[in-house]
């Protein structure tokens, strides 16, 4: 015990010496060993931690920070677990917020920077929930009952209140199951995450397929994680995916929308989409994104696309989740919009109706909010208006709230062999010039002065709102098929 200690406060590595085999006791990694720096680590979640200690409970840093921490990256954000309630925890921090019903956490705020406490949970068995269900509350009787408790007082809701051990073993992979005190300096790892950590693998704790099976998303986050740290997937960890990945049909929309923004803002969205198709996850998640990647132009533009994002993303620029939407879904607005071109309809109506189409197709599967959607409708709304360059039309698209959003899109066009390049560098340069050179540049525009012959316009019903908004705008002179004729 003595040793121990002596050990701990050398920062050394006393794990060799525990007599407790793996499965009871922690591993605990001293700082020697792990070297974590503790300039990356938040002062406010030490302040969580710290606090919680002083009053009596257990209090570690945890999860995805623990495993940037050892890998050397700076996280995100910092998640706390604790043997304190969320009722305990609140008592101790003057802005602390309870939030989740099934989950009840506690949003500890610090100025702009929220650490997240959860009570240490413990997996429930079959049989537990079984138990649970009989106690459980009917729907309605849930904001009264927040907390059902058995004869023990643990909590009973989806989850029980476990111990520290019962907790690492409900997390999802290995290496996002170890848990860091700041005061020792000493990472706690019930299962081998350190070892994992050291050989870049993605490990599942207990059973891959029961644990799928729990949590379909896990697949998702898997994926994600090996694109992102750049590790495997342990063979029996990968092994079910394919057979289970069907499943993913069962998340909750909200749910699968969430974790697809987890995935296209976490910086290595491209290789994330591509290890997605390989292990056949893509399909049910952009419905019809698969098709898209089949094409190769629209796996350009995709590749382009998410490529610039991660890119800002790791320069740490902002990005916008319509935009990326945008993206992902052009080569569907473009498939249709030509097809009602060809079927005889103006170019901006077509692309609303195209627009429409799109969006109506996936809303259903993937629950995209509606301010996601306007600056969508807005991004590709303003490609058929930045393709003409007649009259005062390109003076006023400057004004245009999205604007920029529309022009680095329509450099992502040009880019991809969508549209000749020369038309992205008409509108960098009219961008940066005065008005003398926009005016020349107008002048110059040959769509300016070859306005294409106006098509018979087909009968039908006008019944999508949206479509007669720009119809009164000049039509494009722009032949879809050939890209702009500037
Ligand atoms: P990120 O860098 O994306 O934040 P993270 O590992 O911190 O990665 P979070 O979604 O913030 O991921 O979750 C925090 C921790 O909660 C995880 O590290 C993991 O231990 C646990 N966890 C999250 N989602 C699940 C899940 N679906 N199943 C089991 N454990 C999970
Ligand atoms: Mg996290």
């Amino acid at each position: 015990m003595i040793k121990k200690l002596i050990n701990r406060l050398l920062g050394k590595d006393d794990s060799d010496d525990s007599p407790e085999p793996l499965a009871t006791q922690p591993n605990v990694i001293g700082q020697a060993t792990h070297g974590i720096d503790p300039g990356l680590i938040s002062r406010n979640a030490v302040r969580v931690t710290d606090t919680l200690q002083q009053a009596g409970y257990q209090a570690f840093i945890v999860g995805g920070a623990v495993r940037d921490l050892l890998l050397g990256v700076a996280p995100k954000d910092f998640d706390v677990a604790t043997s304190a309630t969320p009722e305990q925890v609140q008592r101790l921090f003057r802005r602390a917020r309870i939030i989740g019903r099934r989950f009840q956490i506690v949003h500890v705020q610090f100025g702009n920077e929220i650490i997240e406490v959860s009570t240490f949970r413990a997996q429930v068995d079959a049989q537990d929930s079984e138990k649970i269900g009989a106690h459980r509350p009917k729907r309605g009787e849930l904001d009264r009952k927040t907390h059902v408790t058995d004869q023990s007082g643990r909590v009973l809701r989806d989850n029980v209140w476990g111990t520290q051990k019962e907790d690492a073993a409900r997390r999802d992979f290995t290496v996002n199951a170890m848990y860091y005190d700041p005061a020792t300096q000493t990472v706690h790892d019930y299962h081998h995450g350190w070892e994992d950590i050291r050989a870049r693998v993605m490990r599942m704790i207990g059973d891959p397929t029961t644990r799928y099976r729990e949590d379909p998303v896990r697949m998702l986050r898997v994926v994600r994680f090996a694109a992102k740290l750049e590790f495997s997937i342990d063979p029996a960890t990968r092994a079910p995916i394919e057979a289970l990945a069907p499943l993913i049909d069962n998340v909750p929309a909200a749910r699968l929308f969430d974790e697809m923004l987890k995935l296209l803002l976490c910086g290595h969205a491209w290789p994330c989409v591509q290890r997605l198709r390989t292990e056949g996850l893509h399909h049910g998640l952009l419905p019809l994104l698969d098709v898209v990647l089949e094409q190769p132009m629209g796996e350009k533009f995709v590749a382009l696309a998410l490529t610039n994002t991660d890119t800002r993303i790791r320069a740490g620029k902002p990005v916008s989740p319509g935009f990326l939407f945008a993206a992902l879904l052009w080569h569907l607005v473009l498939e249709k919009w030509r097809a009602y071109q060809t079927s005889g309809e103006y170019p901006i109506p077509a692309l609303h109706l195209a627009m429409n189409d799109v969006l109506d197709a996936q809303t259903e599967k993937l629950a995209i909010q509606r301010r996601f959607t306007a600056d969508m409708k807005d991004i590709w709304g303003l490609q058929s208006r930045l393709e003409k360059r007649v009259g005062r039309t390109p003076f006023r698209l400057l004004e245009h709230p999205r604007f920029r959003a529309g022009y680095d899109f329509l450099l992502l066009r040009c880019e991809s062999g969508e549209l000749p390049p020369e038309l992205g560098q008409w509108w960098t340069d009219f961008i940066a010039g005065d008005n003398a050179a926009r005016e020349s540049l107008l002048a110059h525009s040959s769509t300016g002065a070859a306005p294409a012959k106006r098509r018979r316009r087909p009968r039908r019903p006008r019944n999508k709102g949206d479509a007669s908004e720009n119809a009164a705008e000049p039509v494009s002179s722009v032949q879809r098929d050939t890209g702009s004729s500037s």
